[in-house]
């Protein structure tokens, strides 16, 4: 008898002559085993089952298992569904709770016949909502997920190499396969050894919606590079998951819709934590030199000489002195100063004859030369810094219109950095959101709504925007705005700590369970954590602090005190599960620190959005690290507790008009810290708990 071969997930069975012809289902480009093998795996399998099970999921009994219905959750589904139908883009501001995760797949999934499924995140927690719930709804869908190639490699080449550099060496050590020479990747070259055994080990990790680290230990397991594998396979799966960088990094992207084999006018996409979008955005636009990175291609120019390398090291010594000797001087008391480029345009002319993107050219030129002398000595590291710096100046001269910014800064550990910052990202987010299929955007906050539209679109007429109401009860929340204190700069006096100081202590006598304290810096942090007395034990963020570590330390009692800032990382994208804290307070309006670039995105953004430049560059983002941080109180519909702004200028129509509706209509105004505890003590007593 011929082998008969059969599509485990579909049922479609096929001829020998026929499964050489192409390895894959036509059906379903499920990678195709023996019928006997399916038989010995006990896997059931059924074109009918799996198309059942779609229709009657996408129906009314599209909640998986142990699923219950959320408030809020069916509404995102039918606003989000319309908006795809109608090809129109969807934001919709979801706060936690609703379901979100879980609404905007059964949004696109029924649509999935007519195209692919890309679902892309900033933090990686993210990711593994998305695993859960496609698992739990158990259609049949394959999914493949990525991290970063450099976070799946099984082998350690990492070490402290960048991303750009890790790519290099990944490419040589793959090149070097082909060749036969070494070092070679030893998992690459297995995974094109035995190609058709990769191929369907990683389908198979695709068809169990298997996260990127399982599949990684699956693959190596068998010494496969799962990167390379499920890349190979991604045609044949529906679901793609990865970070922002494989929709919005035109070169990731490219390569991504390659090895997908479509193009994103047939790509549905969601996009997760969307409030992130408009800054990751101009970061992706944005590049950045350090001085390191000079001084490490000067000592290329002293090891590696050609005919140029002396014209090279001339330039790099421009920059030496010009930026970075001189701005110990520039940078005295301020950390971040506007360059102009053509000053330093200039200082290369006369110094080498040559015009700022002459002297781009000129690097990169050499670092060519470095690489390629670097191969020939069998360097394992084929970088050149004196290219990257070649590059940096091409971005630099090149990139000269008002949407940029030249800058020298000083970061918080002292090195100095000569920077390109964009002010606007749409040109990076508008092409993608426009040419993919459909598109859902959503956060917990993206309030207000037509800010963020604004921020990622160029048409305002391309969009639905839905802002949903919270779930959780609002009798467990108590929202409070002092009005006799201000973080306004001027006011940050030391009669304003001492009041800072006795609202806290009130606030912490009046607490029931874990509190948390945010602060606006740092340095306002400490200023105010000098006078603060209370009885509890104290948890301060520290730079280096991890999360785990502070959520297992609230775990062991409830009598703890949390202080950290607003947007930094206990204040954003970390979960306080089971009422973990009772209170969050945030003292002061989180502005970004004012300076020069601020003022200067201030300005840009006047003139894109007239008369609404601070409210769009400023107080959004303030608003944001605000909301973030005050919702570390209520996880789920039963936690209990209470937020309190220390800040007057949140009650000011503009501003408090930026605040999500629930806050604008719960606000409650507070004058003294007793005032504030006596609401608080109320508060816990109707829920049964005196203090
Ligand atoms: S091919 Fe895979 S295993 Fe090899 S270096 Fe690249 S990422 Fe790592």
């Amino acid at each position: 008898m011929p082998e008969a071969y059969a599509c485990r997930r579909c049922g479609e069975t096929y001829s020998l002559d026929q499964y050489e012809d192409d390895r894959f289902c036509r059906e379903c480009g499920t990678y195709l085993m023996p019928e006997r093998k399916i038989a010995k795996l006990g896997v059931k399998i059924g074109k009918a089952m799996v198309r059942k099970s779609r229709r009657a999921r996408s129906k009314d009994k599209w909640l998986p298992d142990g699923y219950e219905l959320r408030k809020g959750q069916v509404e995102f589904i039918s606003e989000a569904s319309q908006a795809l139908e109608d090809g129109r883009i969807f934001l919709g501001s979801a706060p936690c709770g609703i379901g979100k995760s879980l609404a905007s797949l059964i949004a696109v999934l029924p649509k999935l016949e007519k195209g692919k499924l890309l679902i892309t995140f900033r933090t990686r927690s993210q990711l593994y909502i998305y695993l859960k719930e496609l698992r739990a709804l158990n259609l049949g869908f394959s999914a493949i997920s990525f991290f970063s190639k450099k976070s799946m490699c099984p082998l350690q080449v990492k070490g402290s190499f960048s991303y750009v550099d890790f790519s290099e060496e990944c490419r040589r050590l793959k090149e070097n396969c082909s060749s036969f020479t070494k070092p070679y990747c030893k998992f690459y070259w297995k995974t094109l050894r035995k190609k058709w055994d990769a191929e369907e080990l990683a389908l198979d990790c695709a068809s169990k919606i298997l996260s990127p680290i399982e599949s990684v230990r699956v693959m190596r397991r068998q010494g496969f590079c799962a990167h390379e594998a499920l890349k190979a396979v991604l045609n044949k799966a529906e679901i793609f998951l990865g970070t922002y960088h494989y929709l919005f990094n035109p070169r990731i992207r490219e390569v991504m819709l390659q090895s997908l084999r479509t193009d994103l006018s047939s790509v549905y996409v969601i996009i997760d934590e969307a409030h992130n979008l408009p800054t990751f955005s101009r970061e992706l636009l944005s590049s950045q030199l350090t001085q390191g990175t000079v001084e490490r291609a000067l000592s290329e120019t002293r090891r590696f000489r050609c005919k140029t390398s002396s014209l090279v090291k001339e330039c790099l010594g421009v920059l030496e002195n010009q930026v970075f000797e001189r701005a110990q001087h520039i940078l005295k008391s301020e950390r971040l100063k506007r360059v102009r480029p053509e000053e330093l345009g200039d200082h290369f002319i006369s110094q080498t004859n040559f015009s700022g993107i002459e002297v781009g050219d000129i690097l990169q030129n050499y670092g060519e030369y470095v690489k390629q002398k670097r191969n020939e000595l069998g360097h394992e590291n084929l970088l050149s810094y004196t290219h990257k710096i070649g590059e940096f100046l091409g971005d630099f001269f090149s990139k000269v219109e008002n949407k940029y910014i030249h800058l020298i800064r000083r970061d918080w550990e002292g090195n100095v950095l000569l920077e390109i910052r964009s002010f606007d990202g749409r040109e990076i987010t508008d092409p993608v959101l426009q040419q993919a299929r459909g598109s859902i955007l959503m956060s917990g906050s993206l309030s207000p709504l037509k800010v963020y539209r604004d921020l990622v679109l160029y048409d305002q007429d391309d969009a639905n925007l839905k802002e949903f109401a919270s779930p959780f009860p609002s009798d467990n929340r108590l929202i409070l705005a002092a009005t006799d204190v201000s973080s306004q700069y001027g006011k940050r006096t030391d009669e304003m700590l001492a009041k800072w100081k006795t609202y806290i202590e009130a606030i912490s006598a009046a607490s029931k369970g874990n509190v948390a304290t945010f602060f606006t810096s740092y340095d306002m942090m400490q200023r105010t954590l000098r006078l603060v007395e209370i009885d509890r034990d104290i948890i301060i963020e520290q730079r280096n602090t991890e999360r785990n570590t502070v959520v297992r330390q609230l775990k062991k009692s409830v009598n703890n005190a949390l202080f950290g800032v607003m947007g930094g990382k206990l204040s954003e994208g970390i979960d306080y599960p089971n009422n973990l804290l009772t209170c969050v307070t945030a003292v002061g309006l989180p502005y970004a620190t004012w300076n020069v670039y601020e003022k200067a995105l201030i300005d840009y953004c006047d003139i894109q959005f007239p008369h609404n430049g601070e409210s769009y560059a400023y107080l959004t983002p303030a608003i944001l690290r605000l909301v973030q941080a005050c919702g570390r109180v209520h996880r789920s519909p039963t936690d209990k507790g209470v937020i309190i702004i220390l800040d007057k200028r949140i009650t000011h129509p503009n501003v408090k008009q930026q605040l999500p509706s629930n806050y604008q209509k719960e606000l409650q105004i507070i004058q003294t810290p007793n005032e504030a505890a006596r609401k608080m003590r109320l508060f816990w007593k109707k829920h049964g708990q005196t203090l």
